[in-house]
């Protein structure tokens, strides 16, 4: 991040839209745990670190924030009014640079898919289940009652964003 912001101008373009803490990826890896999905996390040595790996199914889950990953009609996806070339450029940086490690990691052999915040807070029942499908290549069982229900009971603990107050100087992760 470059001087041009105030550091409460920094705070207010940020705390729009980043919860400080990362309760959607939480949400959604409990609920594929409780399906018996095994995952490991923010695997390095791949291409952008992908947040969640399932080594077993050679795949990759992506849980991107919708702001700085620029969610495609998102009312997440909004731009600030003020310094919006410097705002679009590291906008454009930033897709940029997710489509250049999708295709790093499909070049490698990966599954990727990439699961948005605003679809695991406001669907977040469904978005675990799509996750689950795409693992499983929609074989994933779910006629199991038990497994719905485990399931149904992680969606209900969604929590909504958390989002900081703008005296606070957010964690912003730009990863
Ligand atoms: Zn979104």
């Amino acid at each position: 991040m470059t001087d041009v912001f105030t550091k409460r101008q920094r705070s207010q373009a940020m705390s729009r839209v980043r919860s400080r803490d990362t309760k959607p990826e939480w949400i959604l890896r409990c609920g594929l745990h409780r399906l018996g999905f095994r995952y490991r996390l923010k695997n390095s040595h791949l291409p952008g670190s992908p947040d969640i790996v399932f080594p077993k199914f050679h795949a990759a889950v992506f849980v991107h924030g919708c702001y700085w990953h620029r969610h495609s009609g998102c009312k997440d996806a909004s731009t600030p009014k003020s310094h919006v070339d410097f705002w679009e450029r590291k906008f454009n940086a930033n897709v940029e640079r997710d489509r250049r490690v999708m295709r790093q990691l499909d070049s490698l052999g990966w599954r990727v898919l990439v699961v948005w915040e605003c679809e695991l807070t406001r669907k977040t029942f469904e978005t675990i289940h799509r996750v689950a499908d795409f693992l499983s290549h929609g074989k994933a069982c779910f006629d199991n009652s038990m497994k719905q229900h485990e399931l149904l009971a992680v969606a209900e603990k969604k929590v909504r964003y958390r989002i900081s107050s703008y005296d606070e100087e957010p964690e912003v992760s730009e990863e």
